[in-house]
């Protein structure tokens, strides 16, 4: 077999930063070795800058592809939530159209995977020609408790029609965020077969955890308009990641999103609870709503594993990881572009748990091969 030889100036293999260093794949882009220029023989292929694996994107909602600078920037997640389900209706003429145009944007910003939420099948008919990996997270909202069976079954329909369309292996059904979902609706899902990885909007907003501690605040205020008969979960004075932290089942995988409002705190309470989990951090999502990052250095402290996604294009100009990892540089400069890659490959694939074929530069795998030079990601192979 004739293989093919690529030295960048850089070689990025999941984890580190390599110099000197060849990336030895087969014609299709599996990964044969990885090894010193000295023992790789002839015909090695010069590129200008980093070669590094294909990027995981953890967090995406492409069926809001159509609400691109719909959004104003700055609300807060209330009014932006508020907005999101007024609006997605509006020109949904355009949704086919856009939702390709995304995906299209994914990949040629050397994105080969993708956790993406899902409330409809929109995006079933484009995800069903595989052009990309996905994981479906079908996300389930119900807030009347006396409901929760009924909200369960409305999206186990949507559910049923993904897993007969993909691999069921790539789908999950998932709660939206911790204000949003009964306390047995979580039950539910927890107890739901096959649910091997769940995704969670958390902590997002302060008025969450306002909700949670006192009762008080944003939430309340939604739940009255709402003329529940009972809030979702009745507030127990600990933070919302401590309440529902409680209903989740510690043999599922856990991803939770965003985490502006996380504490060291919350982070040991999870550490205890679900040995296996996953924060992923949209930070351009988090600038568009509420112009704020979460606090990176502190979850780094509690040594968490990290990764990256771009949330949707209603709460973010692009679909890049490479543009989130400049956002990360610029609030925190301090932070190593190796460690950043890490997050946005090894760390994403096992999240989705797709390591064994994403993520690093190890044999068997074929996790693409990127080209990063002068700001720009194009995909080799
Ligand atoms: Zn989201």
């Amino acid at each position: 077999m004739s293989f093919i030889k690529l030295q960048g100036t850089t070689l990025f293999d999941g984890t580190r930063m390599l110099k000197d260093t060849v990336l030895i794949i087969t014609p299709e882009g599996r990964v044969e070795a990885v090894v010193p220029r000295t023992e790789a023989g002839d015909d090695v292929k010069i590129v200008n800058g980093l070669l590094s694996p294909g990027f995981i994107n953890c967090h995406c909602h492409l069926e809001l592809s159509h609400m691109k600078g719909i959004i104003e920037t700055h609300t807060g997640l209330l009014k932006f939530v508020n907005q999101v389900v007024s609006k997605r209706n509006d020109n949904i003429a355009d949704l086919p159209a856009a939702i390709e145009k995304a995906e299209n944007e994914m990949l040629e910003q050397g994105i080969v995977a993708v956790g993406d939420i899902c409330n409809t099948t929109d995006t079933l008919s484009l995800k069903a020609m595989g052009r990309l990996y996905y994981h479906n997270f079908v996300e389930v909202i119900g807030f009347e408790p006396a409901q929760a069976q009924e909200h369960f079954n409305r999206y186990k329909l949507v559910y049923d029609d993904y897993c007969r369309a993909v691999d069921p292996r790539q789908v999950s059904l998932t709660p939206h965020a911790p204000y949003s979902v009964s306390t047995p609706l979580w039950q539910l899902l927890t107890a739901f077969p096959g649910n091997r990885l769940l995704s969670i909007h958390n902590q997002e907003t302060p008025e969450e955890n306002e909700w949670f501690l006192k009762g008080t605040g944003g939430f309340s205020a939604l739940y009255d308009r709402l003329q529940l008969q009972q809030p979702p979960i009745p507030p127990e004075g600990k933070t919302s990641i401590q309440t529902y932290g409680a209903y989740l089942n510690n043999r599922q995988q856990a991803l939770f999103i965003h985490n502006v409002f996380t504490s060291a705190e919350d982070i040991r309470y999870i550490k205890k609870r679900v040995p296996e989990a996953f924060w992923c951090l949209c930070p351009n999502a988090n600038s568009y709503i509420s112009n704020r990052l979460p606090d990176i250095p502190m979850m780094m402290e509690q040594q968490v594993p990290l990764v990256l996604g771009t949330d949707s294009l209603a709460s973010n100009y692009s679909l890049s990881i490479w543009d989130e990892i400049r956002c990360i540089q610029k609030q925190y400069p301090q932070l190593s572009l190796e460690l950043l890659l890490t997050w946005a490959t090894l760390n994403g694939a096992r999240a989705l748990q797709i390591a064994d074929r994403y993520g690093s530069f190890e044999k068997g795998k074929s996790p693409g091969v990127l080209q990063i030079a002068e700001d720009q990601v194009c995909r080799l192979y």
